[in-house]
């Protein structure tokens, strides 16, 4: 600690992403990438920006993307803000939705990042215990004083909330913002976009980090009612009025015209996670039912820390999450059909 810091420097307590391990022969499995790459047509808009308009500043108000991803949903352009990943949407909605004195919710096990946004804007806040089968308790989430937030599906369990639970929940908060981080939701049955033009009070979170395979371009949005939107762009000009660049951008905007693409390899990833879910419960584990690219899992008689350790011996690395209520569960990513039987001989000859 230095005598130096603020106030809110010494509140902080940073986030620690998974591990990153650049060597070549780790099967990486523990932060939720797409094991395949991006569409070819991103690649080669890339190519073509980086070669032409790089001494250019970039648009501050990303018009052209904005009206891409809108038009994909049937949206305007003032329904759509974007940023620098979803962590980056993410940090500026708690700024703009959020504050002291009035508590938000979330689950108290969901993505780790929403506590330390909260200590570091000191926004209050109360955690919400899950149901015993890790499913969210609705009626829990409504009235609350400052508003609502919540991954659907939940990360790290990988349970999906149906929509119509969603919309009681948002019903239930009129006066509050209920935001929906929906980074997995492309692996899932049904997204909750459909609900803005009815709610003013609902922001959808999404990132083309996960199904677009775009997790190092940094592209997330938000999608919400015009008031809720300009919002967001307020907090983003008072920080940088240039959140992505133009290589992210390009990148993006051939992703979001490329369907195609990514729904073929979706489809690709949810059938390799029937697949090993299947094999998995004849090895012993309890399976959470998943509607993401990941599964959270539970050995009946071996613990998850021992599970995890002899697989990173192995050079296979899945997540591990030392707390309370989870510390006997694993996450792990779905990879290619490769990763995940090599993940499964390794699983066998621990288990022998
Ligand atoms: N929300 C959830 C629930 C996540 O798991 C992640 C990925 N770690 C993110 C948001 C952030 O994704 P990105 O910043 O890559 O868009």
């Amino acid at each position: 600690m230095s005598k130096f810091w603020s106030e809110t420097v010494k509140r902080c307590v940073p986030y620690v992403p998974g591990e990153q391990l650049n060597d070549a022969n780790i099967v990486k499995l523990n932060t939720n990438e797409n094991p395949y790459p991006p569409s070819p047509k991103v690649v080669e808009a890339i190519k073509v920006e980086a070669e032409r308009k790089l001494n250019l500043y970039p648009s501050p108000t990303v018009d052209q993307l904005r009206t891409d991803i809108a038009e994909y949903y049937g949206l305007s352009k003032d329904n759509i803000f974007v940023g620098n990943g979803s962590d980056e949407v993410l940090a500026f909605s708690f700024l703009a939705f959020f504050e002291a004195g009035k508590p938000i919710r979330f689950p108290a096990v969901s993505y780790s990042f929403y506590p330390v946004y909260c200590k570091l804007f000191n926004i209050s806040y109360e955690e919400v215990k899950l149901n015993r089968d890790f499913t969210l308790p609705v009626e829990a989430f409504f009235q609350t004083d400052g508003g609502v937030i919540f991954p659907n599906p939940n990360a790290p369990t990988s349970i999906y909330l149906e929509i119509d639970a969603i919309k009681e929940i948002v019903e239930n908060n009129p006066d509050q913002v209920v935001i929906i981080d929906e980074a997995y939701i492309d692996f899932a049955s049904e997204s909750a976009v459909s609900l803005i033009n009815t709610y003013n009070n609902l922001l959808v979170i999404q990132t083309m980090s996960k199904s677009r395979s775009l997790a190092g371009l940094r592209i997330g949005f938000a999608l919400g009612n015009s008031d809720l939107i300009e919002g967001l762009t307020r907090i983003k000009d008072s920080f940088n009025s240039y959140t992505l660049d133009r290589l992210a951008i390009a990148g993006a905007e051939a992703a979001i015209k490329d369907t195609n693409y990514y729904k073929s390899t979706t489809r690709e990833i949810i059938h390799t996670r029937e697949w090993i879910t299947a094999e998995m419960k004849k090895r012993g584990f309890h399976i959470l039912p998943s509607q993401a690219n990941f599964i959270f899992v539970s050995h009946y008689n071996k613990q998850a820390e021992e599970l995890y350790a002899a697989l990173k011996d192995r050079n296979v690395l899945i997540r591990h999450f030392n707390k309370p209520g989870i510390d006997n569960y694993l996450r792990v990513t779905i990879g290619t059909n490769k990763n995940m039987e090599l993940f499964l001989n390794k699983l066998d000859e621990i288990l022998a």
